[in-house]
């Protein structure tokens, strides 16, 4: 047992304390949103700013290890926490910025999109002669689920746009024939294991259905994509859970993005892997042994209760072989990730 600490109040920090408590350990949860739905199945709540480092300090000291399940947690307040804070937050401090991610990556090998850093109007028309368009404008910070992404099919489209005033990078849209992550567990001892990479479908920027098998086109590019997952993870000295996403395309990965945690594309893992994404995650904090992440049915597919699809979702429970988690969300706004279910295919 122990007490483990959770920076971040959403689903994800529900699910890592879910899987913390079935392991012996209590979770504590540090949010500044009022509503929290992992602190409905923790122990105690700090309810508080993230530059509050006064209440941080407190918190750590309650806390035995420390993680995030939220990617935008600021950086700076967490050296004083460091001892106890697993991943490092370097891991933090270079997926939070597009730029230092797209360079970070480059430097290990990896190919993102083409990109330029945008500051003005001027950069951008300049930006869309040099790469071309169609592509997608960016704020560099603080995006998720498709927030902060501007696309733009012609010069002419970047000259009606008004520009958010926060820094921004310009990508070349990628033509990909597939979407598919890589998400593997990193131990205190440097062992890396991998689950099987799913073929995620986005719709409108959100993740919509993680499917596995993935493809015979898909699992032909997965063995590079992990080679540069395993030295992002070696470079970062990464303690936990990590996760990259890539564009399948006839020119081999592209790395999109990566997550310094547990991963939307990973929920498949608590019904359909031997050991979850959440339980290896708080293993590998924790210093335990990992455990076997292989999947164990043929057909799995997650997908998710965005907005009001998770109203009807209690119906699904009739069907054979169907895992329902809904996260307990008050208000079903549009967008809002409410809830996923998982269907495990027999044969
Ligand atoms: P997440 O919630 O995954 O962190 P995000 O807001 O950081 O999302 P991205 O992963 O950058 O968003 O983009 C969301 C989706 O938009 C991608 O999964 C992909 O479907 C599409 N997309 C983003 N960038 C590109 C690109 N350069 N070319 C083609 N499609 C793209
Ligand atoms: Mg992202
Ligand atoms: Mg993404």
């Amino acid at each position: 047992g122990g007490t483990i600490g959770i920076l971040g109040g959403g689903q994800l920090g529900r699910m890592m304390a879910m899987a913390a408590a079935q392991l012996g350990y209590h979770c504590k949860i540090f949010a500044p949103e009022r509503e929290s739905v992992a602190a409905q199945v923790s122990d105690d709540f700090f309810f508080n700013k993230w530059d509050d480092t006064a209440a941080l300090n407190a918190f750590a000291q309650q806390c035995d290890v420390i993680t995030w399940e939220f990617e935008n947690v600021p950086v700076d307040p967490l050296s004083a926490i460091e001892d106890r804070l697993h991943p490092h937050p370097r891991a933090l401090e270079t997926a939070q910025d597009r730029l230092n991610e797209k360079r970070f990556v480059e430097g290990l090998g990896g190919k993102p999109a083409a990109y330029v850093t945008i500051d003005s109007h001027n950069d951008l028309i300049a930006a869309i002669d040099r790469i071309g368009a169609p592509g997608i404008l960016k704020t560099r910070r603080d995006g998720y689920d498709g927030k902060g992404q501007w696309r733009i099919d012609s010069s002419r489209d970047a000259e009606g746009l008004r520009l958010p005033d926060t820094a921004t990078i310009y990508e070349g849209f990628v033509e990909f024939f597939a979407e598919f992550s890589v998400i593997l567990v990193r131990g205190h001892d440097g062992e890396i294991r991998f689950w099987d990479s799913a073929e995620n479908v986005h719709i409108d920027g959100i993740l919509a259905s993680s499917t596995l098998p993935a493809s015979d086109r898909v699992c032909a590019q997965v063995e590079e994509a992990r080679k540069l997952a395993a030295s992002i993870a070696q470079a970062l000295d990464y303690v936990g859970v990590l996760t990259c996403e890539f564009f399948a395309t006839h020119e081999g990965p592209i790395f999109n993005e990566m997550a310094p945690r547990v991963h939307n594309s990973g929920h498949w893992t608590i019904e359909g892997a031997v050991t979850s994404q959440f339980e290896n995650h708080i293993r590998a904090i924790c210093g335990l042994p990992l455990g076997d992440t292989a999947t164990t049915a043929p057909r799995i597919q997650m997908q998710n209760l965005v907005g009001k699809q998770a109203k009807t979702a209690l119906d699904l429970l009739s069907e054979p072989d169907t895992h329902l988690h809904l996260y307990g969300k008050k208000q079903a706004r549009d967008g809002r990730k409410m809830g996923h279910i998982t269907r495990i295919g027999r044969d």
